[in-house]
């Protein structure tokens, strides 16, 4: 194996570490940064996610509030909900776990978080800052990339970057950063996606590759340039009898046969994923010190 492998712990790792003069300074003026995570329903996935979230914040002593509610809880119940923990001064940060259950609109819901303790960056104020060059709360995720980028010193300027998928959450957001005039930026952007006629042919161009597909494995090595960056969003659950869950956690890029041949690959898990959370966390200090006016 040729590529070196992005190690996503390490990255994470580091930014908390980074985080905790800030936390302290915030501490110092009688400031805790606090988030809250609601989740609605019983998905396993997101009770692990979730949870996750919670522990990240008991480590770095941040306040956190995990309200779970059942899978029946009404739209306006969760508004509700919304509306109170946007006047908690406790707490700076909220989010909405994702999916939610099918009688409630993910859309009214994120509307309805004030834009400034909106941590996940998905409320359309955060989103068109974002276009417009001028972010604030960014999405986890798509931070997490350039996080990653930044400690491996990819500068991606002037690079062809293709990013395989255009969701909300990770696909236009990640696009949109790596297009931007500025730093860890500055790259010639293509995005494709499930109508995209010639896949392979597209993903060939990229000296960076993002996939945010959803599909295990599904890029391969012959899709991949010699010597490329790939940065593998996928998390996928296949089943794996000779594990004691039953399943394993695979990415969207088939791991090994791409490390053969590129230059840097994440791995899943233990590539993006830490990110996500590690930028959550950033984000929350973040939003504690511009609601509080606090600046370390
Ligand atoms: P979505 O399902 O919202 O989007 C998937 C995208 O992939 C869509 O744009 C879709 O195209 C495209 N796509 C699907 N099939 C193909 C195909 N055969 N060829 C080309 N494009 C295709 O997923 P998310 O963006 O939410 O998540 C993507 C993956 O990343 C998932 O595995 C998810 O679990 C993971 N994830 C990981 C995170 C982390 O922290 N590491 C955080 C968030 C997500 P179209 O738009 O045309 O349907």
């Amino acid at each position: 194996m040729a590529a070196t492998i992005i190690e996503g712990k390490k990255v994470s790792a580091r930014i908390r570490k980074e985080l905790k003069p800030r936390i302290a300074a915030l501490k110092e003026k009688g400031v805790t940064p606090g988030l809250a995570a609601v989740l609605v329903g019983d998905d396993p996935a997101s009770q692990t996610y979730v949870a996750s979230k919670g522990r990240a914040c008991d480590k770095l002593g941040l306040y956190s509030e995990i309200i779970l509610k059942s899978a029946g809880t009404s739209q306006d119940e969760l508004l509700d909900i919304v509306r109170q923990l946007n006047e908690n001064d406790q707490i700076h940060g909220i989010l909405v776990q994702s999916p939610l259950p099918s009688h409630i609109d993910e859309m009214t819901v994120t509307l309805a978080i004030r834009p400034d303790k909106d941590v996940d960056g998905f409320h359309p104020h955060n989103v068109g800052l974002l276009l417009l060059g001028r972010p604030a709360l960014i999405s986890c995720t798509p931070f997490g990339i350039i996080k990653l980028l930044e400690h491996y010193d990819i500068d991606p300027e002037g690079k062809e970057v293709v990013v395989v998928g255009r969701s909300n959450i990770v696909g236009k957001p990640v696009a949109a950063l790596l297009m931007q005039k500025g730093r860890t930026a500055n790259a010639t952007v293509t995005v494709a996606h499930s109508r995209t006629p010639d896949l392979a042919e597209v993903t060939r161009r990229a000296d960076i590759l993002v996939a945010a597909i959803g599909r295990p494995e599904m890029i391969t090595a012959d899709m991949v340039k010699d010597g490329a960056v790939v940065i593998d969003v996928g998390i996928n659950r296949v089943e794996d009898a000779g594990t004691e869950k039953g399943y394993r956690l695979v990415g969207d890029v088939a791991f090994e046969a791409v490390a053969d041949k590129v230059s840097h690959i994440t791995p899943v898990p233990g590539g993006v994923g830490p990110l996500t959370i590690a930028m959550l966390m950033t984000n929350t200090v973040t939003a504690a010190e511009i609601l509080t006016g606090i600046d370390s």
